[in-house]
């Protein structure tokens, strides 16, 4: 008998269905992961609206951050993964061919021969079960996994993902280190993040801003190692920063903000001579009107933050078994997968913070 996988299956723009899906058999290179929990991001609300991809990738499983535990491996790719039945793992998104030189040299998020990646991938590709909004997902012979400890709650060791993201653009790109002084715009999920990440790379100056709404957030920066916290509506952040250092400014910028486009002129204003401006708030394609003389007279560094890779995951993943940052509280809401919808709208009209659906519904918040 078919086992019967419960996935949430987006059917087009605003539309999910709960649907019941053959669990597939696997052979020697493939393997099944049990969800524990999958992260909704910012994507997800796009997505959900319909504004990513196009139409004829419907029906779809999506969920691209998901945490879980190896059901079953095939004995070649048990040896390849180095994983057993019963370990927990953390699931990249993407599934590249790792022979294309972008893969050999590192740089498999841009890979030229994609597999595939989960929470995007049509149903009809089989087997079918690509999205973390299910019970189980394939585990595709490319499939880039990491071990992780299984005695941490599923919601918060799901955050390994916004976590890498912080990683990743605060010290990977931003090369924030010892001593610097980091200017986070924007406190959302990322820019939470972006503070343990550079408070772990040992940063010296902490600034995070936000609207007068994020206040919640602003205090949770200061809780996980922000020095400053500055709400550009009552402030003026260029101003705060400059007498936060004395005038020597921030090393490193991070902009994480949706849409908005000041960030990215106080970024050029706020960001010290030699240092660097990381971008990583999306415009919504739209033009930024920039002064590009302050760049050349500063000598700044832009780098436009493209994902995530293996060392930031792997990173994130010692940096939450370290238990070092109370993550807790950071958790708001944990949804199973029937609720899916709610999930989302909770994360997309700003109450929810950290929001994660566990399919089997026994998320502990
Ligand atoms: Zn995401
Ligand atoms: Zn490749």
């Amino acid at each position: 008998m078919t086992q019967t996988v419960r996935a949430a299956v987006q059917t087009g723009p605003g539309a999910f269905e709960l649907r019941g899906l053959p669990l597939p058999k696997i052979g020697p290179d493939v393997g099944i992961l049990r969800v524990e929990a999958c992260d909704v991001c910012g994507s997800d609300v796009e997505q959900f609206k319909g504004h990513l991809g196009r139409p004829e990738m419907y029906p779809l499983i999506p969920g691209h951050e998901p945490l879980g535990v190896i059901e079953a491996v095939g004995e070649r790719a048990a040896e390849r993964w180095g994983v057993q039945p019963g370990d927990r793992v953390a699931l990249e998104i993407l599934v590249p061919c790792r022979s294309c030189d972008l893969c050999l040299t590192g740089r498999y998020m841009s890979c030229r021969n994609r597999q595939g990646a989960h929470g995007v991938t049509p149903l009809s590709r089989e087997p079918g079960l690509w999205g973390g909004f299910a019970e189980y997902m394939y585990l595709h012979p490319n499939a880039i996994l990491h071990p992780m400890r299984g005695d941490i709650a599923p919601e918060l060791a799901v955050m390994f993902n916004p976590l890498g993201a912080g990683v990743r653009w605060a010290c990977e790109l931003g090369g924030a280190g010892m001593g610097d002084t980091v200017l986070i715009l924007g406190p959302g999920q990322r820019g939470l993040m972006s503070v343990i990440a550079a408070r772990t790379a040992g940063a010296g100056t902490i600034i995070v801003t936000g609207l007068t709404r994020d206040a919640g957030k602003l205090a949770l920066a200061a809780e996980f190692g922000a020095d400053h916290t500055v709400d550009v509506e009552q402030e003026d952040v260029v101003e705060r920063v400059r007498e936060i250092t004395d005038g020597a400014m921030a090393d490193v910028v991070l902009d994480l903000t949706p849409m908005a486009q000041q960030p990215i002129r106080d970024a050029m204003e706020a960001v010290a001579h030699g240092g660097r401006i990381v971008l990583a708030g999306l415009k919504g394609n739209e033009p930024v009107e920039l002064v590009t003389d302050r760049l050349i007279n500063k000598g700044v560094t832009v780098v436009g933050a493209y994902g995530v890779n293996a060392d930031a995951y792997i990173e994130a993943i010692r940096i939450i078994e370290s238990g070092r940052f109370p993550l807790e509280r950071m958790h708001t809401h944990t949804f199973e997968l029937a609720d899916i919808q709610q999930a989302i709208e909770v994360l997309g009209d700003g109450e929810g913070v950290h929001v994660c659906v566990c399919p089997d519904g026994n998320g502990a918040g």
